[in-house]
């Protein structure tokens, strides 16, 4: 069933997609992440976007560099999943979950499961597997649907998360297929 499910979409947002920290690797997954934003939505399943929004004395600024400052354009959700999350989060560190809403309101939802998507891999998808992982939630990671600046860096996070949080790696397809066709 879709009910306990939730995608998180973390960091797509222009500064990390086509922005200071964005590339190719970035906007190569962009098509996919909204294919199945686009199809989960038709099935009401929990869509949560969690983004950097940057104040000036975050322990990441002096280590990477201004990047998705609080109200600049960079750390606004990219156009082309403008319209698709049912909730944005802000967050101030890699792991989405830290100092965040994020497990009170999947709780409040009933979430058990939730389906990681967005940049990086390596960075804040681990981080924020790391957070679900000691909140006791299941988790997913979408190899199609996350990307990192190179292919190894990628794999082998994956691996990590895969040997580590027990994650289970999967894709956008498989998740658009297992969904019930006429569930409505
Ligand atoms: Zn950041």
């Amino acid at each position: 069933m879709d009910e306990n499910k939730a995608i998180i979409v973390v960091d797509m947002i222009n500064d990390f997609v086509t922005g200071r920290l964005g590339g190719e690797y970035a906007e190569a997954i962009v098509p996919d992440v909204r294919e199945l934003l686009e199809k989960t939505k038709e099935k009401h399943m929990m869509r949560i976007f969690v983004q950097d929004s940057h104040e000036e004395d975050d322990p990441e600024i002096p280590h990477w560099g201004q990047h998705a400052m609080k109200d600049e354009e960079g750390s606004e959700t990219i156009p082309e999943l403008q319209g698709l999350a049912n909730k944005k989060i802000n967050k101030r560190f890699y792991d989405s979950f830290y100092k965040t809403d994020l497990e009170k309101i999947l709780k409040q939802n009933g979430i058990d499961r939730v389906i990681l998507v967005g940049v990086t891999t390596d960075i804040c998808i681990q981080n924020t597997a790391a957070g679900a992982f000691y909140r006791g939630f299941d988790i997913t990671v979408l190899k199609d649907c996350t990307a990192a600046l190179s292919k190894e860096r990628h794999e082998n996070a994956l691996e990590y998360m895969r040997t580590i949080f027990g994650v289970e790696v999967s894709s956008s397809e498989e998740i658009i297929a297992t969904m019930a066709p006429d569930q409505n």
